[in-house]
């Protein structure tokens, strides 16, 4: 129950993608616009609700007004099995299934909306979530497409569309130059294929592109400091508002708060804070691929036989589902014996803000998901970039070649999940040298990731970039700001 009070604060309505990596900045961006004087209804499923209930608790201890509001999930209608609302759990084969179901929330979202006193101010949706912009529309009100990647990434995937490159190409792996791009790139369309373009979602993929063009302005988990050439550049092809508000993670000061995002935290964050204690200032490799994309068991020995040969200390996330009998059995026959003074081995979920900002942990081997990264410069932590699949390819590019705080692992195929060795040992033993040493050029890349952290705090400072983007979108929609921009 909102009081009365809170019913007066102008309200705003999110709807992210049901990802843990587009549900995640949706939640912290929830809480900064709390913290600005909004009243936030937050749209879910009852599975996922379930999944983030300690963010909900925690939000509800914070005293913040964001509402979590469950829509039922038509999952069993589409075939999907219970409880599969999330992306990551999507059975292989059931991808378009579950897009069907997402796609039928239409109805309760509007049934919800309806049942408000007011109509909201705005409504934040994720991009893949087109189908609000008819609800939106229906019901009057002004929609703000999120976008979860990088702006160096959308504006180069809309310059691919809107120049129509693939349709000149004559496979999927040769090299194209991203046209009319601030900096020469080159792509495939194997590594970077574009929104949903893939057979089966051509509709899906037609109206995500129409309701961007229709929307309101465009929101993006990213910051002036960091890319502002590509946000400009951005700004001018889609001829729209750009609001960038980023690093939402910022947002999570305590360790409390920043070990409950996403998932429920399966690791144990004081085990993994005592052992960090105990190690050098800047000396420990972290890796984790995210929440979406996997390792087979002969990747990931090779993944933690390279670490092993480094000789640095190391903590290695391996996600539940990777645990399989042959990973198992050569761990144990070992290699945990073998790295135990110096590896940490964590199963399941981690607490990664609380990894990146422990003053220990000195390189991230990460996916290059956006909000790995973020939260890597957030903090001020090189990376070794190793994409696996959509987004993933232009962001290594961003990191690695634009901001020079990250060496790339060299993969040049996005990962299909077959039983493939991407890279071998002797790559990831290199690679983690390099970073975690690597004489004059590693010191200038920690001194640079450390300078885009200091920025990275100051865009959200009072009066910082990003501040300051979030208050004029707040002023646009709440205030005068459309209204008057309209009647021009
Ligand atoms: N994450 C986490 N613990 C894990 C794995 C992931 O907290 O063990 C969080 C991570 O901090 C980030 C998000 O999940 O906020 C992953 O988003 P990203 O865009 O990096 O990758 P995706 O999962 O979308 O591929």
């Amino acid at each position: 129950m909102t009081s009365i009070q809170e019913e007066t604060k102008p309200h705003f309505v999110l709807v992210p993608l049901a990802a843990q990596g587009h549900l995640i900045p949706m939640v912290d961006m929830a809480h900064v616009l709390a913290e600005r004087g909004l009243r936030i209804s937050l749209i879910t499923t009852p599975a996922n609700a379930a999944r983030i209930k300690p963010i909900i608790d925690r939000v509800h201890e914070l005293e913040l007004p964001i509402q979590f509001v469950e829509l039922a999930f038509p999952g069993a209608k589409f075939g999907l099995p219970e409880g599969c609302e999330s992306m990551e759990l999507i059975p292989r084969g059931f991808f378009r299934n579950f897009f069907d179901a997402v796609y039928f929330l239409c109805e309760p979202l509007e049934l919800f909306l309806k049942s408000l006193q007011s109509a909201p101010n705005c409504m934040i949706t994720d991009m893949s979530n087109a189908w609000t912009g008819p609800v939106a529309r229906k019901l009057g009100i002004p929609r703000v497409i999120f976008h979860g990647p990088s702006c160096f990434y959308i504006s180069a995937a809309h310059n691919l569309e809107v120049h129509k490159v693939y349709d000149h190409i004559s496979n999927s792996l040769e090299f194209v130059r991203v046209p009319d791009f601030p900096v020469e790139v080159q792509v495939n369309k194997m590594q970077t294929p574009g929104f949903f373009n893939f057979p089966g979602f051509e509709d899906i993929r037609r109206m995500i592109l129409e309701e961007e063009s229709t929307s309101d302005g465009i929101v993006v988990n990213t910051f002036d400091e960091l890319e502002k050439p590509f946000i400009e550049h951005y700004e001018r092809v889609i001829a729209k508002r750009v609001w960038t508000i980023g690093p939402t993670c910022l947002c999570n000061k305590e360790n409390n708060t920043k070990s409950i995002r996403g998932n429920k935290e399966t690791v144990d964050r004081n085990e993994v804070l005592t052992w960090l204690d105990q190690k050098d200032v800047g000396s420990v490799l972290y890796s984790n691929f995210g929440s979406a994309a996997y390792s087979n068991p002969f990747q990931l020995i090779e993944i933690a036989s390279g670490l092993e040969a480094s000789k640095r200390p190391f903590i290695l996330v391996i996600k539940k589902k990777e645990i399989v009998p042959e990973v198992e059995k050569w761990l144990s026959e070992g290699f945990e014996e073998r790295v135990k003074d110096r590896g940490l081995l964590l199963t399941g979920w981690a607490p990664q803000m609380v990894i990146l900002s422990h003053p220990a942990v000195g390189g991230f081997m990460t996916h290059c998901g956006w909000n790995s990264i973020l939260e890597a410069v957030s903090m001020g932590v090189p990376m070794i970039t190793w994409p696996h699949f959509t987004d993933q390819f232009l962001n290594e590019k961003l990191v690695v070649d634009v901001l020079k705080i990250g060496i790339s692992i060299g993969v040049k195929m996005p990962d299909l999940g077959n039983d493939v060795v991407m890279v071998n040992r002797r790559d990831v033993e290199t690679a983690a040298l390099a970073l975690m040493d690597g004489g004059n050029e590693g010191r200038e890349r920690r001194d640079r990731a450390r300078d885009l952290a200091d920025k990275a705090k100051k865009a959200v400072e009072e009066q910082g970039s990003s501040w300051k983007n979030m208050a004029d979108m707040i002023s646009y929609f709440v205030g005068h700001g459309r209204n008057n921009e309209e009647k021009k």
